[in-house]
């Protein structure tokens, strides 16, 4: 990876198409100022990462948003990856503290085995600023099913990243974006769906208009939303936001220093378009 990417190992956003794996999962890659970090490792993380020639042991930490399926499944199998089975005590878990502790519902996701496999485990609620190498991390607030969740913002003396994670849109939770140069928006509905928990793409819009970062990415496809084609949605809203915009797809990679999306060398496996 460069020295400043971000690589998208899936673009998958509901439980059909990454079920059938229509559209890869498996999170976000994103390589800051040297330090790489894996964001939300859902179904496929390791295997995606090694078709994109990703070193997960190279990771300084891992980064889980919320404890559901599409977002924190591989987390265990990550940290067994990174730590070499604790082997090599390395790295960091930053994540929600359902994921670490469950709740009265659910076990946590991560178990007590991975604990042992990275220096820290550290749980975060919205709000919380902390350093890893030269990237300040802050998490942001989320209105989703997991309460407990949070989005983050990557900040480098260069460039400010945005992730909303899953949640629905409030102007204070879009406020939060404020100065990002890029966000990263998980849009899994089109514009006449609006599903509890989630943005679609109307609210994708309103983001934008308030935020106006320098560029954006749609990703976290549902299968409604694919059905319209992501990339002439991505199409629409940046003729209406003035901000430039592009639909996420399986193996993208994008500068965050200058913005330029282009194609990876390595092929992942090609996907079948619905
Ligand atoms: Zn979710």
């Amino acid at each position: 990876m460069l020295d400043n990417s971000i690589l998208f190992l899936g673009t998958g956003g509901d439980s059909i198409v990454v079920g059938k794996q229509i559209r890869a999962s498996g999170g976000i890659i994103l390589e800051l100022e040297g330090s790489q970090f894996v964001l939300d490792p859902g179904p496929g993380c390791l295997a995606r990462a090694r078709q994109a020639d990703v070193s997960i042991r190279d990771t300084v930490a891992v980064l889980v948003s919320h404890a559901h399926t599409n977002h924190a499944t591989e987390v265990n199998a990550v940290l067994e990856a990174l730590s070499v089975s604790g082997l090599d005590r390395i790295g960091v878990l930053v994540c929600s503290k359902k994921v670490a502790q469950g709740d009265d519902k659910e076990l946590p996701i991560l178990t007590n085995r991975s604990k042992g496999f990275v220096e820290k485990v550290i749980e975060l609620e919205p709000g919380a600023k902390i350093g890893i190498n030269n990237v300040n991390i802050y998490t942001t607030k989320t209105q989703h099913f997991d309460s407990e969740g949070v989005g983050f913002i990557f900040e480098t003396p260069r460039y400010r990243v945005g992730y909303t994670s899953d949640t629905e849109y409030t102007d204070e939770i879009a406020d939060q974006y404020k100065h990002c140069s890029l966000l990263i928006i998980n849009c899994k509905y089109p514009a006449d769906i609006k599903g509890t928990g989630h943005l679609n793409v109307t609210d994708a819009i309103k983001l934008l208009k308030r935020i106006k970062p320098k560029y954006a990415i749609l990703t976290h496809f549902g299968i409604k939303m694919l059905e319209v084609n992501p990339m002439y949605v991505a199409r629409d809203v940046q003729r209406e936001c003035q901000v430039e915009v592009a639909a996420a797809y399986d193996g993208l990679m994008v500068n965050p220093a200058s913005f330029s999306p282009r194609m990876r060398q390595v092929t992942l496996e090609p996907f079948k378009q619905v």
